[in-house]
């Protein structure tokens, strides 16, 4: 059986200790077990990286961005190979696992130009003979704590911009699909990155807890479940730390009365049942304006749904694959039970599904819902399956309410053809992301990603100058080169450029 181990320095595997599972989620079978890690391996890792931080640190901007284009091209030569990797782990279909990886990848396109967003700000002239100028230096040590629905783009998110910037990043990746995260910290070394400033941790909770006492990180980046990011916000503050924790979604997509059906539904399609569901940017509730549309919705979605190809992920054919692993396959049929028990009317049922010579795989059908109420708990919950759930509303006004009041607040779209109503719901809507005739609005790299409400604790958002933001501090000189002369300055009164 493979085992997937730390990357470490000096580290030389092995050791005994906890494992976990790694399924693939195609076949239903145990293709390798992960580490997990204690304390101790946390302590090696810290160790190497307190050594390792201070010349990163002092390397030029310009040769530490230089790491960042030599391991791009790495990853497009291994495009091929990680995709398919990330997808026997993850089970998202092989397309997909490339689409993971390139808005990783995006990001470090973002980092290729660190020198330039690193430059401070600077007055000349602040007072007599005072200039002020201000620089962004890195935290020191920073951690990732990443979930398994993104196994190459979050870890990315987060890793790129801290080494960009000049930390040394300790990853601590979701111990479901451990692989594509080790694998691209050997292609950083590869890239000539030295030695301990990248590392990666496996483990569970007790791993977590590690990172997020330990005295020597500084900031901690976390994406997850709202639950657990909440914890991890509330632990790493109360241990000092800068955290950015970001949480679960629901997303809704307004229909408006004048939107373009067949376009929605297409558009519906992949964002409700991309990647089973499993995208915190998935678009699971969708709110038609007023009945007539509701109705034209469902007629044209039922057979959309119906035509859904799922498969293994790699059947190039397949619309999605597999969820993660049993646990979750159960979990979201679960839900769906909840809903039926709730009331709302089940209008295409995914469950029992099973996939001809795969039938231990953890597959689950297209599944719609209509009628479904803000009252429901399988509403009000996270599903991250392949559920869609119709949420109708009687105008405009209860459409804009519903993803404003919900607890999440990460994406949000709308369809329509009038730009007013469209400026008018971006306007207003209480969410993070919003999306007007693009279902799944997640932002370039260059500019930022991040919730709002119970989707996003802390207040720095993820890459873009946001993300330099959270992994540097910012340092302001006030400078003053006197040239002798007695300045009559009294020091007891509070200096004033006046
Ligand atoms: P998860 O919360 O189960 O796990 C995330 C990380 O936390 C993993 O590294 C895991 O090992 C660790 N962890 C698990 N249990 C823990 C515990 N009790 N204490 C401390 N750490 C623990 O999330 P997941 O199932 O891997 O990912 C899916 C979730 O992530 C969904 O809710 C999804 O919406 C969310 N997500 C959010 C975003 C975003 O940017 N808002 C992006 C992707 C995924």
């Amino acid at each position: 059986m493979r085992v997937i181990d730390h990357v470490i320095v000096g580290h030389a595997g092995g050791g005994g200790g906890r494992t976990s599972e790694v399924f693939d989620p195609n076949t239903g079978r145990v293709q390798a077990t992960v580490t997990l890690g204690t304390q101790a391996d946390l302590d090696r890792a810290v160790a190497a990286a307190e050594a390792a931080q201070p010349g990163w640190a002092a390397t030029n901007p310009q040769r530490r961005a230089r790491v960042m284009f030599r391991f791009k091209e790495l990853v497009e030569a291994n495009m091929d190979a990680l995709a398919r990797l990330l997808a026997s782990e993850h089970g998202k279909v092989v397309a997909d696992a490339k689409g993971d990886i390139q808005r990783g990848l995006e990001v470090i396109e973002f980092c290729c130009g660190i020198p330039h967003v690193l430059k401070g700000e600077y007055t000349q002239g602040a007072g007599p003979g005072i200039d002020v100028y201000s620089m962004r230096q890195p935290i020191g040590i920073g951690a990732g704590i990443t979930p398994f629905n993104f196994p190459a783009m979050i870890p990315l998110w987060m890793s790129g911009v801290a080494i960009a910037t000049g930390n040394a990043f300790i990853l601590k990746p979701s111990e479901r699909d451990p692989s594509v995260p080790v694998r691209l910290a050997e292609l950083f070394r590869e890239a000539g990155l030295p030695e301990g400033v990248l590392q990666v941790v496996h483990g569970d909770k007790e791993m977590v807890d590690a990172i997020l006492d330990h005295p020597a990180i500084g900031a901690v980046s976390f994406v997850g479940s709202s639950d657990i990011a909440h914890y991890v916000y509330r632990r790493g503050v109360a241990a000092g730390k800068r955290v950015q924790a970001m949480g679960g979604a629901k997303n809704h997509g307004i229909v408006m009365p004048d939107a373009d059906l067949d376009q929605v539904v297409a558009d519906l399609s992949g964002a409700a049942f991309g990647s089973a569901g499993e995208r915190c940017m998935a678009l699971s509730v969708v709110v038609p304006v007023g009945d007539k549309t509701a109705d034209a919705l469902r007629e044209k979605l039922i057979p959309a749904i119906q035509a859904l190809r799922v498969g293994v992920s790699t059947d190039d054919q397949a619309h999605y694959g597999p969820v993660v692993n049993a646990a979750h396959k159960k979990r979201v049929e679960d839900w769906i039970q909840t809903g039926v028990d709730e009331g709302a009317e089940l209008v295409v049922d995914g469950r029992g599904f099973t996939l001809q010579g795969h039938e231990e795989g953890f597959f689950v059908g297209p599944t719609l819902f209509d009628r479904v109420t803000p009252e429901m708990s399988a509403y009000k919950e996270e599903i991250f399956g392949p559920v869609l759930q119709i949420v109708r509303a009687p105008d405009f006004e209860t459409a804009l309410r519903l993803p404003s009041e919900h607890q999440y607040g990460n994406g949000v779209a709308i369809f329509t053809r009038n730009g007013h109503a469209a400026r008018e719901f971006a306007a207003r809507v209480n969410v993070g992301m919003v999306g007007i005739n693009v279902p799944i609005p997640v932002p370039v790299a260059y500019h930022t990603f991040g919730g709002w409400k119970r989707s996003a604790f802390g207040d720095t958002n993820q890459h873009g100058m946001e993300g330099v933001k959270f992994w540097t501090k910012v340092k302001t000189i006030t400078q003053r080169w006197p040239d002798g002369s007695p300045d009559g300055g009294n020091a007891f009164v509070i200096p004033t450029m006046g």
